[in-house]
């Protein structure tokens, strides 16, 4: 069993102090209004949001609708724990995105059945959500994810006239590293490669995939070609300095990456596989161009 962070929200101390004491088997953080919850949620992000709704300044509604807002905590499961026991009050409460309502008065056998039942849900939800979109060996996202990705940027590029870019990244005489070292140093390597990029990225805003064996792709939103090549470089200039594939039989060739760019604002009639089919002929002709090297184009 993982552990559990709790972050109960409630303007009365004898309820937090209440269910601290309830939820003792979690870790558990407290809020004592609204304004200091968001503000711990800048530091922590808890696996579960129990959310008082009569509180002075922003009552649990207003809470509840800023955390729906915001990306970072838009998923975190809300149950709202509260002496509000009207129809009205729990459906307004299921139509912001509560997982559950428990009414007054509170009994604590109830309260940790129902917080257990939350956690074991989101728990299950957040395996299959790893399983079905992320790549076994890295651990970032795999293609299916990243075209599920594609197509949502593209389309949001598209609709606010905003430039999008797209990086496809190639390992260099993978085939032969494989060969000369075999597989398992060969995903070792991969593995690397993939931190090697990520470190030169700001996720998630810039998005990064394994797009399939020794190739990995990044989309990098409202980024123009000057900007989307310079990430590009830098990730060249990262893996071909890391130095953590030197050949130990003394050569001290380091593992290198192709890199082929494109950047362009999508119109709403074009395919969102244009901009792949694009960057990819531009890593051809990296490839082309004696490898470890970057090759951009624009429209
Ligand atoms: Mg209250």
């Amino acid at each position: 069993m993982e552990e559990y962070l709790i972050l109960a929200v409630d303007d009365q101390d004898f309820n937090l102090i209440f269910l601290k004491k309830t939820l003792a088997e979690y870790q558990f953080l407290s809020a004592r209004n609204g304004r200091q919850a968001l503000e711990l949620l800048r530091k922590y992000s808890p696996d579960l949001i129990l959310l008082d709704i009569v509180m002075p300044e922003m009552d649990g509604y207003e809470v509840l609708r800023q955390l729906k807002y915001d990306e970072r905590t838009r998923n975190i499961p809300v149950i709202f724990l509260t002496s509000l026991d009207s129809i009205e009050d729990e459906e307004k409460g299921f139509n912001l995105g509560a997982v559950d309502y428990i009414t007054k008065p509170f009994k604590p056998t109830i309260i940790q059945a129902r917080v257990k039942n939350t956690l074991r849900f989101i728990h299950q939800q957040k395996l299959l959500e790893r399983m079905s979109h992320l790549d076994g060996l890295t651990e970032i996202p795999n293609r299916r994810f990243f075209e599920e990705k594609l197509a949502a940027e593209f389309g949001f590029a598209a609709t606010n006239k905003r430039p999008l870019s797209l990086i496809m990244i190639d390992v260099d005489f993978f085939k032969k590293f494989n060969d000369q070292h075999g597989h398992s140093k060969g995903d070792e390597a991969l593995v690397k490669v993939a931190q090697i990029i990520r470190s030169c990225l700001n996720e998630p805003h810039e998005f990064l995939a394994r797009y399939g064996g020794e190739e990995f792709v990044v989309i990098l939103p409202d980024t123009d070609a000057a900007a989307g090549s310079e990430i590009a470089e830098k990730i060249r200039y990262h893996v071909s300095i890391s130095q953590l594939f030197n050949n130990p039989a003394g050569s001290h060739a380091a593992l290198t990456v192709s890199v082929g760019g494109y950047s362009m604002i999508p119109a709403n009639y074009e395919y969102c596989h244009s901009i792949l089919e694009k960057a990819d002929a531009c890593l051809y002709q990296a490839k082309k161009h004696g490898r470890n090297c970057v090759k951009w184009d624009y429209s």
